[in-house]
């Protein structure tokens, strides 16, 4: 039987997460299985309010008024060859008539996908990126990941149990000094050949960016993620100017009209391409295209926390797009005791490396402790949403 089962999955971190928008403690996300002619999608987002102003209540809300009916009939009776071409050609929001922020586009759009990929006996990254030449490549060698260093964890610690490094990220605190402490700690740790950037999460003022970046760029940084406030397009151009360090952007960087603002204003130089962020994968897919035409470098990153269908899916983005300055693949082997999926998505942390998913649509499936995240079901017969389940919270125990 055709349904669509949500899941607000707040499962409880190992170790929190911490950085100058916020600290993180749980997961927040929302994850759905939309089973249509007995096959079955997973799809995720993870709504940030600091980011694109979402947040999980919302999405929540939104999804209770798409047409579900229609889109799961329209799944079951449309081939999928014909719908995968209509969703590369229009996007997932025209092609089903929904209408929705880029997290609830992305939740729908993952499913889909999942699901698709499952019907064709493919990965979701073929079917957002047929194989063929070019600079998205199609082999299935390992890819490095970068490492993160957040404000709960100290430089010795982190270099001492995080390696091998193939690209760092420092999380700015509050304080500048302590800041090119670490930067300098880990430049001098790891040499000139690992990239080194301080993700300032829209901290500082222009004044404050002006001396911390030169600061940060003499002990080592290379490159400076998001440090205004978001969408200060004029001050990003004349802040690149002024200090002649690369910027790239995160928070500013939601839509393919963002990425079109920040090349008219000359905002960046690399883009950090998430996919709840940008509004689902072919979406950053069309991002990352408009960012290759324009010689904008761009990293696949991720939320903090992502629980499942949301890793899967910037890792078939990112072994499409080979060409990415650096790829996040989180910490969930770290931040989870269970995962909500299996098999759940592996790090080699002995090389610190992601490899591709076996099998078809996202290669996993929904664990049984899924179950205890389960908020609501929809059932085609009544078109509504009832409330299932504790909401989560027995989990804990
Ligand atoms: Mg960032």
């Amino acid at each position: 039987m055709d349904e669509a089962l949500l899941h607000h999955a707040a499962l409880p971190m190992r170790v929190s997460f911490d950085h100058p928008a916020a600290r993180r403690r749980r997961s927040d996300s929302l994850v759905l299985a939309l089973t249509a002619g007995g096959v079955t999608g997973l799809g995720e987002c993870a709504p940030r309010p600091y980011v694109t102003g979402e947040t999980t209540d919302g999405v929540r809300a939104g999804l209770q008024r798409v047409p579900m009916r229609r889109l799961l009939e329209r799944l079951r009776t449309t081939g999928s060859e014909e719908l995968l071409e209509l969703l590369r050609r229009d996007g997932f929001a025209r092609t089903f008539g929904v209408a929705g922020g880029n997290n609830l586009i992305c939740l729908l759009e993952t499913a889909v996908l999942d699901l698709l990929g499952q019907r064709l006996g493919r990965g979701v990254g073929e079917l957002i990126r047929p194989a063929g030449p070019g600079p998205s490549g199609d082999g299935r060698a390992p890819l490095p990941v970068s490492q993160v260093i957040d404000l709960g964890t100290g430089v010795e610690e982190f270099l001492a149990t995080r390696g091998p490094f193939h690209f760092v990220k420092v999380k700015a605190s509050d304080d500048i000094e302590r800041d090119a402490r670490t930067v300098s700690a880990i430049r001098e740790a790891l040499g000139p050949g690992v990239p080194v950037m301080v993700d300032a999460n829209m901290s500082w003022t222009y004044d404050e960016a002006l001396g911390n970046i030169k600061r940060l760029a003499d002990c080592g940084a290379g490159l400076i993620e998001e440090p205004l406030r978001k969408g200060s397009w004029d001050g990003l151009r004349d802040l690149r100017r002024a200090t002649g360090v690369p910027v790239m952007l995160d928070e500013s960087l939601c839509t393919l009209d963002d990425a079109r603002t920040a090349v008219r204003t000359g905002a960046a130089d690399a883009f950090n391409v998430r996919v709840a962020k940008c509004g689902g994968l072919l979406n950053s897919a069309a991002i990352i295209d408009f960012a290759r035409e324009h010689g904008i470098a761009f990293q696949i990153g991720v939320q903090v926390a992502e629980t499942g269908p949301l890793i899967a899916a910037s890792r078939q983005l990112a072994f499409r797009h080979r060409d990415a300055i650096t790829v996040e693949a989180g910490q969930s082997d770290r931040f989870f005791e269970r995962m909500i999926v299996t098999p759940p998505p592996a790090v080699d942390r002995a090389a610190n490396t992601i490899s591709p998913a076996e099998g078809a649509g996202f290669g996993m499936a929904l664990d049984d402790s899924a179950r205890a995240w389960a908020v609501l079901r929809y059932a085609p017969d009544t078109d509504r949403w009832q409330p299932v389940g504790g909401g989560g919270e027995s989990y804990e125990g």
